[in-house]
C-alpha cells in the first residue's frame, strides 16, 4: 500500500505538530555577548585558511600572499562560550586551531576595505576544531573540507566583545594552552589578511549579513587533542575560551 496525502493528514490533525512548521523548528544558534545577558544571533560561520605564515609553513604550504581562501562551518556546530567538546566520530586526529573571530552587525556585498570595520559588531575567541586525518584525505583527493571542518561541536567560540567596548584590535597576543602548557602563540599583527581585507574579500564572494561570523585563521602550533584535555585560548584585548575534551 503506497502512502497518499490522505494517509499523512491525520498526524497533523492529531496535533503532533503545532504552529507554522511541520516539524519542530531547530534552535537559532547564538553567542553570549560580554557584559550583558543579551546574545549575538549567528547566521553563517565563515573561516579563513592559512592566514599566518608560520602556520602555512607548518602545514607544508608556501606563505605567499596569493589571496585569502574561505570555507564554512555550520552555525549549529558552535559551542557557545566554550565548555565541553565531545570527541567526534570517524577520526583519530582532531586538532585545535585558536583564532580571532569577527562578528558582523551589518552585511552587504562588495564592501570596500575602508568601510569594512563599520560592519563589525565585535570580536571573539574561537577554536576551529579540525579532523586533520579526514582533511588530509580530502586535500589529497581534491575533495571538499566539510568532513574535516563542519562536524558537530566543531566551533567552540567565546562571548563576543563589542567593538564599542574594545575597539578593533589589529595587534595582540593570541595563544592556546593545553593542560596548562602553551601550544600555540602568535600575534594579530601577523595576520596575512587583515580583518578589513577579509570582510571586503568575503563580501565579493557572498552577500554578507548581520549575524555572520568569521574565524580569521590560526597561528602556528596546531596539534592533536585527546579526551580529558583542557584547552584555554586567549586573545589579548578580546577575551578567552576554555574547552574540555570529553
Ligand atoms: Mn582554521
Amino acid at each position: 500500500m503506497s502512502a497518499s496525502p490522505a494517509s499523512i493528514a491525520p498526524a497533523a490533525e492529531a496535533g503532533e505538530t503545532a504552529g507554522e512548521f511541520v516539524i519542530s523548528a531547530p534552535p537559532a544558534p547564538s553567542l553570549p555577548v560580554a557584559g550583558t545577558a543579551r546574545r549575538f544571533p549567528v547566521r553563517r560561520v565563515y573561516c579563513v585558511g592559512r592566514n599566518y605564515a608560520a602556520h602555512t609553513i607548518e602545514m607544508g604550504h608556501d606563505p605567499d600572499r596569493e589571496g585569502p581562501f574561505f570555507f564554512q562551518k555550520n552555525p549549529d556546530g558552535l559551542v557557545p562560550g566554550g565548555g565541553k567538546f565531545p570527541y567526534p566520530a570517524a577520526t583519530s586526529d582532531v586538532h585545535h586551531e585558536i583564532e580571532l573571530v569577527v562578528a558582523l552587525a551589518r552585511g552587504g556585498a562588495d564592501i570596500a576595505v575602508e568601510e569594512a570595520l563599520s560592519h563589525v559588531y565585535g570580536y571573539a575567541v574561537g577554536i576551529d576544531m579540525t579532523r586533520r586525518d579526514l582533511q588530509a584525505v580530502a586535500k589529497k583527493a581534491g575533495r571538499p573540507w566539510e568532513v574535516a571542518k563542519a562536524f558537530e561541536h566543531a566551533a567552540p567560540c567565546s562571548a563576543v566583545a563589542p567593538a564599542a567596548a574594545i575597539g578593533h584590535p589589529d595587534r595582540g597576543v593570541i595563544t592556546l594552552d593545553v593542560n596548562g602548557e602553551e601550544r600555540q602563540r602568535g600575534d594579530l599583527a601577523q595576520l596575512i589578511w587583515k580583518v578589513p581585507e577579509i570582510v571586503s574579500c568575503l563580501s565579493g564572494l557572498f552577500t554578507l549579513a548581520a549575524g555572520d561570523i568569521v574565524f580569521t585563521g590560526t597561528p602556528a602550533g596546531v596539534g592533536p587533542v585527546v579526551r580529558g584535555d583542557r584547552l584555554r585560548g586567549q586573545v589579548e584585548g578580546v577575551g578567552a575560551i576554555e574547552v574540555e575534551v570529553v
